[in-house]
């Protein structure tokens, strides 16, 4: 099975193929551009999941006008929901006070926010969606999430991101201080595609 995830950020590539390559030795798992896909994708959809099922839908589109077969697309969308902010900045996290503002301005300005506006509510989740459209087009959508609280101050060079903001409070520290394995392994995108592994080997009746 050859799975094409829609991406092109390459940590979040070595994460997904650090979790499925464990499916099946046949199992290959390249980024869309690997495979020369690059369609047009707009992704107006009002939740996690449409989102991520939007990019999905366009490179299978993609991926059958050029004959490719037994194929697995897989497509994810993510981002963090401070809960005293209504869910902000959710799915408009990559764009947050717009994409040129540094991390370091976009995290200070949700602390000062959160302090002003939390009445001491701090809770936040980082959420991610991963879609798949398997070869004969059916589709199916998981969401991973991990709970924390906005951080008093930023702390942590790991990461990227909110990671320096979203406080672990049971580990005592961000996720920005977390190594990469400890990160992947309580992850809101680690979650999700733990779920969509085990959605794959159901879908390929795959018992291991
Ligand atoms: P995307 O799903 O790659 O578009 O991510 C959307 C945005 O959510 C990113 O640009 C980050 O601002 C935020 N985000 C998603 N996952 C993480 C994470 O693991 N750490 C920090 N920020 C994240």
């Amino acid at each position: 099975m050859n799975i094409i995830f829609a991406t092109g950020n390459k940590d979040k590539l070595v994460e997904v193929r650090e979790i499925l390559s464990s499916i099946n030795k046949n199992v290959t798992v390249r980024s869309m551009k690997e495979v020369g896909l690059d369609p047009e994708i707009v992704e107006d959809g009002a939740t996690f999941e449409e989102n991520a099922m939007i990019k999905a839908r366009e490179v299978y589109r993609a991926a059958k006008e050029n004959n490719m077969e037994d194929i697995l697309v897989l497509a994810d969308d993510s981002g963090l929901c401070i809960d005293c902010l209504n869910g902000e900045p959710g799915i408009y996290s990559a764009r947050y006070l717009g994409k040129d503002t540094s991390y370091d301005i976009k995290n200070q300005n949700l602390i000062d926010r959160v302090n002003e506006e939390g009445k001491g509510n701090r809770k936040a989740a980082f959420v991610c969606a991963i879609a798949a459209v398997f070869d004969d087009g059916s589709e199916e959508v998981v969401r991973g999430t991990v709970e924390g609280e906005i951080a008093k101050t930023p702390a942590g060079k790991n990461g990227f991101g909110f990671d320096p903001i979203f406080f672990l409070p049971e580990r005592g520290m961000t996720t920005a201080e977390l190594s990469p394995m400890e990160k992947h392994a309580i992850s809101h995108r680690g979650n999700a595609l733990r779920l969509m592994r085990d959605v794959i080997k159901k879908h390929e009746n795959i018992n291991s």
